[in-house]
């Protein structure tokens, strides 16, 4: 048999695994701590296991991290990083340095099938799902890139590919990240940002991450022109989804806008959306649009962003508008191509 890909295996799945071949499953969480805790992938160094036991592991696990090809700075000191998966396809993962914080933008698939009017990343087709491993492996990568003062401090899984069409990844590595024997990476840090797949967003709520989603459009006609998507889950559901996770989970969501110049800037749709929102605890990011090679909308004038941001904020909605960063570099939201 083969060896299994250790950064695959949760902590519960490992002990299992090492039971059934007869091994005390507590040797489980000593492999998780030299692996996540001290960066040590060989088993021959994890001294506090028998040597003769250190010497059967690699037949049952490996370590077989994928590379980075490729590594681009922003003037902003955002970085984003083109990394080749064992099988030669390649995702990208983007470095967000902003005030007290270090986000860690995961890629979830190989391209996308949501086919987003105004993101770069539909324009390659999925070509497959990352499994847990290489998802918790782009963390692994970057994180051992950086400086002894430095910490990763918050994951969005808002890379290529829609978190919510890999559920069994996603949530997988989500295991991984938070296990108190390994990374320990604090749930409400993590936030999974979905295009609105309504009859998933209960499993977010489960997980007790946060919930993003990308909402766009004030009505189903603008909506589904930007995301497809909207015509099989439509606004009305997908409020709903929103407003019972923020009932169980008491936390806010986080509604999404990309400002398009002529589409979705109006003060009418600044005043729309915020009707359509002001029953749920949320807080709205307006971004205003990236635009990539061949893109067919325009980014509005930074007047008609502050326009917008202002209307909403004289509604009282809570609106977040940060910069966006790494856009010289194409590592901005919807502009990741892999
Ligand atoms: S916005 Fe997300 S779901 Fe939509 S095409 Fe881009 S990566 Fe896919």
């Amino acid at each position: 048999m083969l060896p299994r890909n250790f950064f695959d295996q949760t902590l519960n799945e490992l002990q299992c695994m090492l039971h059934g071949k007869g091994k005390e499953a507590y040797r489980a969480g000593q492999i998780y701590k030299w692996a996540y805790q001290k960066s040590v992938y060989d088993f021959s160094l994890m001294t506090n296991i028998s040597k003769s036991f250190r010497a059967e592991l690699p037949q049952l696990l490996n370590f077989p991290l994928p590379k980075i090809k490729k590594r681009d700075q922003s003037q902003d000191g955002t970085q984003k990083f083109l990394i080749e998966l064992g099988d030669n396809m390649t995702v990208e993962s983007v470095l967000i340095p902003s005030e007290g914080r270090l986000t860690l933008c995961t890629s979830s698939e190989v391209g996308c099938n949501f086919g987003c009017n105004f993101c770069f990343t539909a324009k390659k087709l999925m070509k497959r799902r990352l499994t847990a491993g290489e998802i918790v492996a782009q963390y692994l990568l970057i994180s051992n890139l950086l400086k002894k003062e430095e910490r990763i401090s918050n994951i969005v899984f808002m890379g290529m590919g829609e978190p919510l069409d890999n559920p069994d990844g996603v949530f997988r590595a989500i295991e991984i990240f938070t296990c108190d024997q390994g990374i320990g990476f604090p749930r409400k840090k993590i936030t999974i940002s979905t295009v609105g797949i309504s009859r998933l967003i209960p499993k977010v709520t489960e997980a007790r991450v946060g919930l993003t989603v990308s909402l766009n459009g004030v009505n189903d006609t603008v909506r589904s022109r930007l995301m497809p998507i909207n015509k099989r889950w439509p606004i009305t559901g997908l409020m709903d989804a929103c407003r019972r996770h923020t009932q169980i989970s008491g936390d806010k969501v986080t509604l999404s806008y990309v400002i398009i110049k002529g589409l979705t800037d109006s003060l009418q749709d600044a005043k729309e959306l915020f009707l359509l929102t002001r029953h749920i605890p949320c807080k709205i990011n307006i971004i205003p649009y990236n635009p990539f090679p061949g893109s067919p909308f325009e980014r509005p004038s930074e007047e008609r962003v502050m326009e917008f941001h202002k209307q909403l904020q004289d509604l009282g909605a809570q609106v977040l508008y940060r910069r966006s960063k790494g856009a010289d570099i194409l590592a901005a939201c919807g502009q990741l191509s892999g």
